[in-house]
């Protein structure tokens, strides 16, 4: 059972329950310390994040939620910043930096909609050449390292979120190795921070969570520090890890 769990969703963007839900489940489970993270605002698409307007009572409701169970569990008020967010970054408690989109072309692609979203755009700007997509994704995660007020980098490979049992590219290609060792250099270099993320496995996705294992072990050998997030959008999901995996990962 993890202590703390620092990538969770409500209302405010693309999750199904309130603050004070997520907060009275995280209680039930033990979870001593909740960070909020909801999206923040990406002007290209507003289906999932968390409107400009909204910032300000996010805040407020977070803050009156901190009073109220203090002493119980510690609670931040984070948001979850896309490489392509707008606003202000300095108004959280926390940023974790996560890329959703490819911008290539004027058109934001998203990662992790659908595989067949990915091969369409594959064909359409990469020539079907999938490593030049996934160089892609990941230049843009390595563009992460610099916004100062990002400490945690989020769900790192989630390109990968397709690829259970390899079925759209070999994790262990020379050029996809290159490519996210470039951009986890580049994250070291900062001091980013990187997160087990479990979201993808209790969506059932993926049987690992990001990063995988052989990435996770690379960060660490060079002195990564770690954070967990469930990625929950419900308050079930709050501190989701198997025990298997927290095992592997050694948490
Ligand atoms: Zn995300
Ligand atoms: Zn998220």
């Amino acid at each position: 059972m993890v202590e703390s769990d620092l990538h969770t969703h409500t209302l405010y963007s693309d999750g199904s329950a309130s603050p004070e839900e997520m907060v009275r489940s995280a209680l039930s489970l033990g979870v001593k310390k909740l960070g909020i993270s909801d999206h923040g605002y990406t002007s290209f698409d507003e289906s999932y994040c968390m409107k400009k307007s909204a910032v300000s009572s996010y805040l407020r409701e977070i803050g009156a939620l901190k009073e109220k169970y203090k002493g119980e569990i510690e609670i931040l008020a984070g948001v979850e910043w896309d490489l392509f967010s707008e606003g202000d970054i300095k108004a959280f408690d926390y940023a974790i930096g996560s890329v959703h989109y490819l911008k290539v072309g004027g058109e934001y692609i998203p990662v992790d909609e659908s595989p067949s979203l990915l091969v369409s755009a594959c064909e359409k700007y990469f020539s079907g050449d999938f490593y030049a997509l996934t160089d892609r994704y990941y230049q843009e995660v390595a563009a992460l390292a610099e916004i100062p007020t990002v400490s945690i980098v989020g769900h790192f490979d989630l390109i990968k979120k397709f690829n259970e049992k390899e079925r759209l590219f070999p994790e262990s290609d020379p050029r996809y190795v290159a490519s996210w060792k470039r951009a986890a250099d580049a994250l070291l270099q900062k001091r980013k921070a990187f997160e087990i993320n479990t979201g993808a496995m209790h969506r059932g996705y993926l049987s690992t969570p990001y990063p995988s294992k052989n990435v996770f072990e690379y960060l660490k050998d060079r002195g990564a520090k770690f954070t967990f997030g469930s990625d929950s959008h419900s308050p079930s999901t709050i501190g989701y890890l198997p025990p298997e995996t927290e095992k592997e990962y050694d948490l």
